[in-house]
Order: C-alpha cells, then sequence, then structure tokens
C-alpha cells in the first residue's frame, strides 16, 4: 500500500508536507518498551522517573505490551536463548518503529565475549540508536531519545526502513 502510493505520489510537495506533519507528531509521542535484563534498565529507571522529566520529549507513557509502543530500548545483556524473544518483540510492534540499544552488554556484548551471550542485538533486530557506557548515565537515555526525533524528522513516512534488515535468526 506504502509503495503504490510512494510510486504514485514520488516526491511531491504533497509528501513532504504529509512527511513534515505526520513526523512531527511521531518525534513528540514515542511510546516507549523497555526489555530490561540487567542493571542498564534500573538506569532507565532514573531516565523516567521526575528529576529529569522525560516528558518533556513526549515518550513518557512507558507501555508494557510491545503492540501499544513504537520505540523499543534494550537494557541490558541479551542471551542467545533470549535472542528469539527479543525478535518476537520487535515483531510484535507495529510499524513505524525504532530501537535504542543501551549500554554496552545490549550494543555489543560489552564485557560478557563469551559463548551464551548476544554480541551486540543489531544481529537480531535493527538497531537505531546505540547508548555507550556501562552503565550509560539516565541523561543519555535523554540524549538517545533525541538523536531518534532527529532520525525521525528526515524520515518519509511511505518508507519500509527496516525491509532489508537480515539478522541471524532470519
Ligand atoms: Fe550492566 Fe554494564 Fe551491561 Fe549495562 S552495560 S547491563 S550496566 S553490565
Amino acid at each position: 500500500m506504502a509503495l503504490g502510493l510512494e510510486a504514485s505520489l514520488g516526491d511531491s510537495v504533497l509528501t513532504t508536507k504529509l512527511d513534515a506533519v505526520i513526523n512531527w507528531g511521531r518525534e513528540y509521542s514515542l511510546w516507549p518498551f523497555v526489555f530490561g535484563t540487567a542493571c542498564c534498565a534500573i538506569e532507565f529507571m532514573s531516565a523516567a522517573a521526575s528529576q529529569l522529566d522525560i516528558s518533556r520529549w513526549g515518550a513518557e507513557v512507558v507501555r508494557f505490551s510491545p503492540r501499544q509502543a513504537d520505540l523499543l530500548l534494550v537494557c541490558g545483556t541479551i542471551s542467545y536463548k533470549q535472542a528469539p524473544i527479543l525478535k518476537r518483540i520487535y515483531e510484535q510492534m507495529p510499524e513505524p518503529k525504532w530501537v535504542v540499544a543501551m549500554g554496552a552488554c545490549a550494543s555489543s556484548g560489552g564485557v560478557y565475549d563469551n559463548y551464551c551471550t548476544v554480541q551486540g542485538i543489531d544481529t537480531i533486530i535493527p538497531v537505531d540508536v546505540y547508548i555507550s557506557g556501562c552503565p550509560p548515565r539516565p541523561e543519555a537515555v535523554l540524549d538517545a531519545l533525541m538523536k531518534i526525533q532527529d532520525k525521525i524528522k528526515g524520515e518519509s513516512v511511505l518508507n519500509d526502513r527496516h525491509k532489508d534488515f537480515k539478522g541471524i535468526l532470519d
């Protein structure tokens, strides 16, 4: 459907304006789902607490169902046993959706360079923003949110951004 629209409308003024309006709405109404498996999840809790006021970025409505979320935050170590679960959760989220790998473990396996730890969640699902650190400070979560918002600004609402992604479970 989206590809058909894109083919017929191309980069017209209409689609450019449509992108701007829809992306503005998406930027300031992100609904996060936290896949927290280890210590980084505690830092996310600080980011979502009142001191930093994550609602300034419109992302305070943390969901407990992936079907209601469009921002997946993976906070912690992911084992190979958990990898299919993470993939299933990602697939249950409706499009459009964005993914943040929070901390060294989610980004690259961190210090757990061993047989049972996924060496970066981008081997399983596509990642939009990586947060470095072990653990990252809560402020780094807000920085990641702003990076996601910048990404959304430059996207076309008609494109399926992740259609070419292939992970080790595909
Ligand atoms: Fe814990 Fe550090 Fe891994 Fe975060 S990056 S989950 S703080 S060990």
